[in-house]
């Protein structure tokens, strides 16, 4: 077989609408997404695709610029591909792990495509063939142009989450929090939890926490259906000493994002968190993802794949890392359902039961809507990036960590 050389990469940042800006601890996203689309050519002819975020702002000028790195690489060259861009000392000058997710997510793609196989297939099999995702509630602002959507009150959550559990099947709930103040916070939960008895919940306050809200909080939830408590408090000590008083899983994203976080986790007495949610984009690539779940497995953590924002092509990422890891114990989160559009051939990928089917195609199994990419591009262009950690209608606020800057509940 002849190699399989990189020869051009393209970027293109587009911007998808959201149905209203959702809130997190940090700011929001302000009514739509900023993604950029990653197309990796080789000198044979194949096209494969990768995505990145950015907290609202494009990467294209980073992604390209790795031309320079990765022309003429073999794509079949994966692990060589991370010491070309990510070298861990090298990467203390220029930390390039999302940008090596995203060219892994294209090489991975060629690679399906001229192997006649789909990326699950490559990466060891399918275990499973859908994906079970969380429906995934957050605050909301209303819709700036039909004023619609906002979401703010334990009402409103509640109305939300039965019609998200109608329309798409989830059996699993996560709040994201660290918005209001606790208390209101724990009210709404408590009640998600009392309107929808025999369904799974989860908690995500981003770390705004402070111990003795999270204390608080925790003494609260911890007689419900909880999957764990994600993020509650900053830091692996903190997450530690929580544990002495709250009697739940915990569960992280924020500070178990690589291999030496996850040796000090495993190292921690007690343990900091129980659960870690692997991220195709922060851990560098589905492959990361897929080593660090078998660490996880041998040391008896818990595994479970986390959404940071994505179109289709990232979902084809997070689909088939959930599909070819046995010990993903928990359902997934993703921010989809909240777009009302994708780049993608097909349109939107459907929820059935809960559940998301795994791409069968050869590569990620998704394939660019050259017309939807054109359109959102041309969005991205009129609407300009948004600032992932402000919130629109609080201009002067920024959090603290742990927060005690709480927005105030709407009056009307
Ligand atoms: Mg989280």
């Amino acid at each position: 077989m002849s190699a399989t050389r990189i020869a051009h990469i393209r970027a293109t940042p587009v911007t998808v609408p959201l149905e209203a800006p959702i809130l997190h601890s940090n700011g929001a996203h302000w009514g739509r997404f900023v993604r950029t689309i990653v197309e990796v050519e080789t000198s044979d002819g194949y096209v494969g695709l990768g995505e990145m975020g950015g907290g609202g702002e494009a990467a294209s000028a980073a992604i390209v610029g790795l031309i320079s790195y990765l022309k003429g690489h073999d794509v079949f060259a994966l692990e060589s591909l991370r010491f070309a861009i990510c070298n861990p000392t090298a990467s203390l000058y220029n930390n390039r792990t999302q940008l090596h997710a995203a060219i892994e997510f294209a090489c991975l793609d060629i690679m399906g495509q001229k192997l006649g196989v789909s990326v699950s297939e490559l990466l060891g099999g399918r275990v499973r063939d859908a994906v079970s995702f969380a429906s995934y509630l957050f605050y909301r602002l209303p819709n700036e142009r039909t004023q619609q959507g906002e979401i703010a009150t334990a009402e409103q959550l509640v109305a939300e989450a039965k019609r998200l559990k109608s329309a798409h099947g989830f059996t699993s709930h996560k709040l994201k929090g660290g918005v209001y103040a606790p208390s209101h916070e724990l009210a709404c939960y408590q009640a998600i939890a009392a309107a929808l008895p025999g369904d799974r919940l989860r908690f995500d306050p981003n770390a705004a926490f402070s111990l003795a809200d999270a204390i608080t909080f925790g003494k609260g939830i911890e007689s419900l259906n909880n999957d764990y408590f994600e993020d509650p408090v900053f830091g692996m000590p903190q997450l530690s000493r929580l544990r002495e008083f709250v009697r739940i899983p915990t569960a992280t994203n924020t500070v178990v994002v690589n291999f030496e976080q996850l040796a000090m986790n495993v190292l921690a007495n007690p343990r900091a968190v129980d659960v870690v949610l692997l991220d195709t984009t922060f851990w560098g690539g589905i492959r990361p993802c897929i080593k660090a779940a078998a660490i996880c497995d041998t040391f008896g953590l818990g595994v479970a794949v986390h959404s940071s924002g994505e179109l289709g092509i990232q979902l084809a990422t997070m689909l088939h890392l959930g599909a070819v890891v046995p010990n993903v114990g928990y359902a997934a989160d993703a921010h989809y359902h909240h777009l009302v559009d994708d780049i993608i051939v097909g349109g939107k990928m459907r929820y059935e039961n809960g559940a998301i089917k795994v791409p069968t195609g050869h590569g990620l199994g998704v394939a660019l809507n050259r017309e939807k990419l054109r359109q959102y591009h041309e969005l991205f262009k009129e609407l300009g990036g948004y600032a992932y950690d402000r919130d629109p209608s609080r201009p002067d606020w920024y959090p603290l960590v742990p927060n005690d800057r709480w927005k105030a509940l709407p009056t009307n």
